[in-house]
This record gives structure tokens, sequence and C-alpha cells, in this order.
């Protein structure tokens, strides 16, 4: 745990008890400040009292002697409009802030020469935050890794010079941290999502280029208008900032992805042929970003480029369970939509993809161009009639209604195309009509895919 002792014996207000919320009453309590805590939802308030918080209803305490408002990042700070604990913040004169700023502040007060990578950008943090982690570690570093992913940051080691910290955020962390400062920052994309709670792109832009402006050295994406005008922004102010792009760049020290390596300069930086856990161009869009990370800490390359090869990828991402024979079976769960299951099907040839759920708004009609990938379409869950509609013409496809169908049936008819097939588990829907959340789908799949290989076994 980071203890803040930023706020010792002041008083803090903490709105939202979920994880990282828990995370950092904990860290403020032992830094010595008292917290009043409180969330709408019995549950959280539940947790926070089992922990011996005390919970004050913040809608009729006293504002007049809390120094801070620590709001947890699910809760709307501006859109669609702000949170009642926000308003009454505001009114109060008192600031608001979030985890990620406690600990830039900590890290100011204890060690601010400390090393801190921190990870935006609307696809591709956790895979590049994990991987990022996953270098350094191999070369040797004492490595923290969290914040929007796994660990709440704030329930980390503290920052100390020999300790690297790679947090992933996201615009809500940014939003609530205005003293982000880390030594690298990396900006991978933007592209619309979450504009219910930023109002225009234009503004959710603007709060991930917070990211790279407060950074020592920077690596942004130029492969989208939002951050190739960010990059360009650096460029102006001088700023240490390398370019990545997913297609040949002549930016200068730009590195770049072609024919399977990442370029630069005319010379091969990384050959990504041996990383199986970083297929595709979107994957190679987060490897340039990492080598490019760590090549600012100074990791050497070739130990940048080991480690790449030997990643072994996140779960649920394009993850390879199983083998038979020559047909790869291959978990996405992650891919809830339309989006996300593009990435994997320009991945590969040849698919049998398990598709469906509860369907997003659009279902799959963006992804038509690549359906002469695809051998045969699989359905399952909710979406299935929706589904149906955009196949029907177009592609084989057969109703199953439950993934261990859909999954036995996609194995026999892939083993019988011949020569190299995968089944495909991206899904392009939400999990909740059949699964708690898209881990659950994804663990079923593997579970699944584990019992037909080890009758395969049985049976070879
Ligand atoms: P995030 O943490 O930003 O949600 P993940 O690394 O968990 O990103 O990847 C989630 C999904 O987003 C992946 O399954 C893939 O479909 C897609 N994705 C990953 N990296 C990128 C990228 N660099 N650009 C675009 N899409 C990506």
């Amino acid at each position: 745990m980071t203890p803040i002792t930023s706020f010792r014996g002041k008083t803090v207000a903490l709105f939202g008890l979920g994880g990282s919320g828990l995370a950092t009453a904990h860290a403020l309590k032992a830094g010595g400040a008292q917290v009043l805590c409180w969330d709408d939802g019995e549950a959280g308030r539940k947790k926070a009292a089992t922990a011996g918080f005390a919970l004050v209803d913040l809608a009729l305490a006293d504002w007049s002697e809390v120094s801070a408002l620590i709001l947890a990042p699910g809760v709307p700070l501006t859109h669609p409009t702000p949170h009642w604990s926000v308003l009454k913040a505001q009114a109060a004169g008192v600031e608001i802030i979030g985890d990620v700023e406690l600990f830039c502040r900590e890290r100011k007060l204890i060690a601010p020469d400390a090393p801190f990578v921190a990870i935006t950008g609307t696809n591709g943090k956790s895979t590049t935050t994990a991987l990022i982690a996953h270098i350094l570690r191999a070369a040797g570093h004492d490595v923290q890794l969290g914040g929007n992913i796994g660990t709440p940051i704030l329930a980390l080691e503290p920052p100390s010079p020999q300790r690297i910290h790679v947090i992933e955020c996201s615009s809500f962390q940014i939003d609530l941290c205005p003293s982000l400062n880390p030594s690298v920052g990396v900006l991978l994309n933007v592209t619309a999502d979450h504009l219910d709670r930023h109002g225009t792109i234009e503004h959710y832009a603007s709060i991930k280029e917070r990211l790279v402006r407060g950074s020592q050295c920077s690596v942004v994406g130029v492969d989208d208008d939002f951050t190739r005008a960010i990059y360009q922004g650096l460029v102006s102010s001088a700023a240490r900032v390398t370019p990545i792009s997913t297609v040949p760049n002549a930016l200068s020290g730009c590195i770049f992805y072609d024919c399977g390596k990442l370029m630069r300069q005319g010379e091969i930086v990384v050959d990504l042929g041996g990383a199986k856990a970083l297929r595709g161009a979107h994957n190679a869009q987060n490897a340039a970003a990492a080598f490019a990370a760590c090549d600012w800490l100074s990791v050497p390359a070739h130990q940048i480029r080991a480690a790449i090869a030997s990643f072994p990828g996140l779960a649920h991402r394009m993850e390879e369970v199983g083998r038979i024979g020559s047909v790869l079976f291959i978990n996405d769960s992650k891919a809830t939509n339309a989006d996300a299951a593009e990435k994997a099907l320009l991945s590969f040839d040849k698919i049998h993809w398990i598709i469906g759920g509860k369907s997003k708004e659009g279902g799959i009609e963006t992804l038509r161009p690549l359906f002469p990938k695809v051998t045969k379409a699989y359905l399952i869950g909710a979406a299935s009639d929706d589904f149906a509609r955009t196949l029907e013409g177009a592609l084989p496809y057969e109703r199953c209604e439950t993934l261990d169908v859909a999954t036995a049936r996609a194995a026999r008819e892939a083993a019988s195309v011949g020569g190299e097939a995968v089944v495909l588990l991206s899904p392009a829907c939400a999990s909740y009509d059949q699964f708690a959340n898209f881990e659950m789908r994804g663990e079923a799949f593997r579970d699944i895919v584990a019992g037909l290989v080890a009758r395969a076994q049985t049976r070879g």
C-alpha cells in the first residue's frame, strides 16, 4: 500500500466505495487523514463499514472542515450531469481529485524522481501496460503494475527511485488528476468512446492529451486525427516524444509496423513473427508503444526484443487456448463489440467464428467486408435472430444457442477443412444474456476447449 501523507491531520470526503475506493480509504487512513466514506449503493457502504471506516452521508455532512473530495473514476464529474457529491464539493469550494492524483502528490513528496510510466488510449491500454511491465521485469526491474488494470494504484507499494510504477490510466482517472507528471507517458489512440461521460470527442481527446503534456518524455500514436494533432503540438513545444504508427511512416524517429516487423529509420527494431500473443496490426501498435517506452527508460533493445517474444498476452484478448492438429482455438471473449471483433477477424484466415450474446447497437454490419475471411459462423445467445439476418446470403451460419454446442460443432467442421483453421470466439456482444461477464464466458470457452483437446489426445 502507498500511505498518503499529503492530507495528514485533515478531513477528506471519499465518494465511491468500489475496489479502488476502498484502497484509497486505507491509504489515506494509513497516512493520517480522517476519511468520511460514502456511496449511493448499499453494497459499497457495507464493505467500507466492515473494513472499519466511518460512513457519513455526504449529502447531509458539514463540508466546512473537508479538505478534498476524492471521487471514484466511475462517478460522473461533468457529464451527463455532475454527481450530487461533485455539486456539494463545488458549492463548498472543495477540490475534487482522484486516486492517481493522490499518488502523484505522494511521489512528489517522497520520491520525485521515481520512475513512473502512465499509459492511456481508447484501445490497447491493458495490453500495452502489461507488456511494458513484462519487459521491465524481464530486464530485472522492480515493477509495480496497476491502476485501471488489476490492482488499484494506492494498493501498490510506494514509489521509490529503484522501483518502476507502470500504470494504466482511463480518461476518467486523468480527468481527476491535474498534476499527472509521469516520467514516460504513452498515448496509443483516440476514437469515439465514453462520450456520454465527456460530452464531445474533442473534450475526451483533450483529457487524454493531458497525460502526455505532463510527461517528461512520451510515446504517441499518429494514426488518428486527434493523436496526430497532439503529437504535432508536442513537437512544436520541443517535447521529447516518439511517434508510433501501424503503417509505414516517414516522421523522424517513428517506430512503425510493416509486414510483420517494427521498423525505425530503415532498420528492423523488432520482428514480431515470434510474438504469438501480439498478432495483428493493433497489437503491433501496442508493441511499438512498449518498445518506445522502454527505450526511453534505457532498457537495451535486445532485452526488449526477447521480452516481446516471450510476452504471454492477456487472458480473453486473442488468447490461444488450445490446438488440435491444424486447428487453433482463440479466446477473444473481451471483444464485446464489432470494433474489437474486427481486430480478431483481421488477424486470422479460415475462421470458424463463434459469435453472439447481448448485441450492441449496429450489430455486426460493419464487419461485412471481412466476411470472406470466415468459413462459417456459429450463433449463440440473444443476438442470434439479429445476426442471422445480417449473415443471410453472405455466409454459411448455424444457430447453436449455447457456447458448448457451438464450440464442439466448430471444432469438428474446422478439422475437416484441411490445413490451418481457426475456431475463434470473438462474440462482438456483451455476455450478460448467458454469462456474468466476459471473463466467465472466456473461461467457459477455455474449459470446453480443454475437454476437446483431452478427448482428441485420448483418441489419438
Ligand atoms: P483496453 O484496456 O484499452 O480496453 P485491451 O488491451 O484490453 O484494451 O484490448 C481490448 C481490445 O481492444 C482487444 O481485444 C482488441 O480487440 C482491441 N485492441 C487492443 N489493442 C488495440 C489497439 N492498439 N488499437 C485498437 N484496438 C485495440
